[in-house]
């Protein structure tokens, strides 16, 4: 393993850290300490929403601007704390008008449009669950989806309706409601009923239904990389950990003008692109259209963002689109940029620093998680290629697991599994419907998160793998992530994968398959020359024996590479659960 390269970018702009010492915060820390930032109920209990929206209000923040939402058309709607306020509470009233209540299941299946917040926001103020779903899903995920949540209402728009649920609609004798958020009365699908129309008949006051912290609040379903995609069950309490983690990990200010791009399909999406920025009083920055290179550099310019939190696989694809497109000025008021949902490669920390100006802060959790765990932090140190070090409250440790009983790995740089400390308050309570998978992530205490990764002496994390992706060859554990990163150092990759092949002498060998950046043509004397960079910095032990090109890297919804997908086609193995795949939209 190379040395870890070390860079001080502390930022100059703007307030200065919140995480200003991180040994004396951890040492100071209390998950009580962090409960009391927020307020809770006036009449006891804790609701996300009102943590959200109504708090602010109590606190005179109400003309704030809490969203501004960028429409694929140009068109800007810009809503305060008291708007947002005031149109959950009407939206909360529906609910009840419809007889929904508290612990029903509320599923949004909409683009990322006002509507969809304050559909989210507006069922947690009713005690009901709320589930996020990705618009570009197809009938078949959406399906399964509400039925495994057991839907009670919809809000969703009339074609999405139309085409991916009016089909199968009668097999979920649950689902008693569909709010289309378009389509006028009257000419409205059967059982169907128009949200603006019951917006403006509903009343815009609402006492939030009492919630106690241990209440549901949120249904996430896991990505499904590895597997059929798991319905993670968040509770009201995780709002502690997603104000707390946010002003840490992505050093958000009350002044801040926030962007985050993830979809609230996407767990990021809803736990940073909803709750956390106006649970700490912030703008979020609301983009309804989809990636695109310079586009996304004219808000970060036009909108004055100040702290960016995005993806990877985006991430990526601004390196492809070169650096030529970055305008003067456009990162001017930007003070933090942060990434999370894959391994951030150093090539893409490196570009981060060179072309924009600042580096991309990598930062670590999962839908389980319902928060960040491990992050690179605006006052701390990078190191290159790491996920950065436990928030203050999370003990996290690389460990071996043997049946019921777990070994801590203390050897710094030893891969093993990474491990959390049962009991921050945005862990999930439970699997949907899934007791048994639930309780088999969990000994001794320690909850298993199922990636591979190794700890240095400094006490920063090194992912290696998940899991189920890690190859083993010849004797050797090799991790994706150090294959494909190696592989991407190279100017004509723009995206890796790395898989293992099964061989008979070696268990398993190296395959990668490789996109290339504009201007690079797939050819054998490319192949060649990939693999001789692959042998010369990663030995012959550890680089790939074959490449493959492709156009393009199967990936889910939120952007993640799906290698388990990739070695399904190789070996003419059945795909399993596709749901979640991009090419959904079809
Ligand atoms: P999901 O729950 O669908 O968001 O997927 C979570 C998984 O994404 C984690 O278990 C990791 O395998 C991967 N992941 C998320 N963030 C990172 C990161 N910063 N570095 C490496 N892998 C990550």
């Amino acid at each position: 393993m190379k040395p870890a390269v070390l860079r001080k970018y502390l930022s100059s702009r703007g307030p200065a850290p919140n995480l200003g010492d991180y040994a004396a915060t951890r040492a100071g820390f209390s998950w009580a300490l962090a409960r009391s930032e927020l307020d809770g109920l006036p009449r006891g209990g804790l609701n996300i929403a009102h943590e959200a929206l109504d708090r602010h209000l109590a606190r005179r923040r109400g003309d704030k601007l809490a969203l501004r939402w960028l429409g694929k058309d140009g068109t800007v709607r810009d809503f305060t704390y008291a708007d947002l306020a005031r149109h959950t509470n009407r939206f909360a009233n529906v609910l009840r008008a419809a007889g929904i209540g508290k612990g029903d299941t509320v599923f949004t299946l909409l683009g990322r449009v006002p509507e969809l917040y304050i559909s989210a926001l507006g069922t947690l103020k009713n005690g009901s669950v709320v589930s996020p779903l990705f618009s570009v899903f197809g009938p078949e995920p959406v399906q399964t989806r509400m039925q495994r949540g057991e839907a009670k209402a919809l809000v969703t728009t009339r074609h999405l309706y139309e085409r991916k649920v009016a089909p199968w609609r009668v097999q979920l004798p649950s689902l008693r409601h569909v709010f289309l958020i378009d389509g006028t009365e009257g000419s409205l699908p059967a059982d169907t009923v128009s949200l603006a129309a019951a917006m403006a008949a509903a009343s815009d006051s609402f006492d939030i239904v009492h919630t106690a912290a241990e209440d549901i609040a949120l249904l996430h379903f896991t990505s499904g990389t590895t597997g059929r995609p798991k319905g993670a069950i968040h509770v009201h309490e995780a709002v502690v950990a997603h104000h707390i983690t946010a002003k840490y990990a992505l050093d958000l200010h009350a002044d801040d003008i926030f962007w985050c791009t993830a979809d609230p399909g996407w767990v990021t999406g809803t736990s940073y692109g909803i709750i956390a920025p106006l649970t700490i009083g912030t703008t979020m920055i609301v983009d309804e259209a989809d990636f695109d290179a310079e586009r996304w550099y004219d808000i970060l310019r036009r909108e004055r963002v100040n702290v960016w939190y995005t993806a990877p696989t985006a991430i990526r694809m601004l390196m492809r689109a070169g650096a030529e497109i970055v305008k003067p000025g456009t990162l001017d008021t930007v003070r933090f940029m942060a990434s999370v949902g894959e391994p951030l490669n150093p090539e893409a920390v490196i570009w981060s620093a060179k072309t924009l100006g600042q580096p991309f802060h990598d930062n670590w959790w999962q839908t389980e998680t319902g928060g960040i765990m491990i992050a690179n932090f605006a006052s701390q140190d990078i190191k290159i290629g790491s996920m950065g070090r436990p928030l203050p409250g999370i003990e996290a440790a690389i460990v071996d697991r043997d049946g019921d009983t777990l070994r801590t790995i203390a050897e710094p740089m030893k891969s093993g599994e990474l491990a959390l400390k049962a009991g921050w308050p945005s862990m999930f309570r439970g699997y949907l419907h899934e007791e048994e998978r639930y309780r088999k992530n969990f000994v001794d205490g320690w909850y298993l998160t199922g990636d591979l990764a190794m700890r240095d002496l400094d006490g920063y994390f090194w992912f290696v793998g998940r899991g189920d992706d890690v190859i083993k060859s010849a004797g050797h554990l090799i991790g994706p992530f150090e294959v494909e990163s190696a592989l991407m150092e190279h100017p004509a990759v723009s995206e890796a994968a790395v898989i293992g092949i099964p061989d008979p002498v070696a268990g398993e060998t190296v395959k990668a398959f490789l996109a290339l950046n504009p201007g690079y043509e797939a050819s054998e004397a490319l192949r060649k020359e990939l693999l001789g960079h692959a042998r010369k910095r990663l030995g012959p032990a550890v680089a790939p024996k074959e490449i493959a090109f492709r156009a393009d890297l199967p990936k889910t919804r939120s952007g993640k590479i799906m290698r388990r997908l990739l070695k399904a086609r190789e070996l003419g193995l059945p795909e399993g659960d596709t749901s979640t795949l991009e090419s959904d939209e079809k």
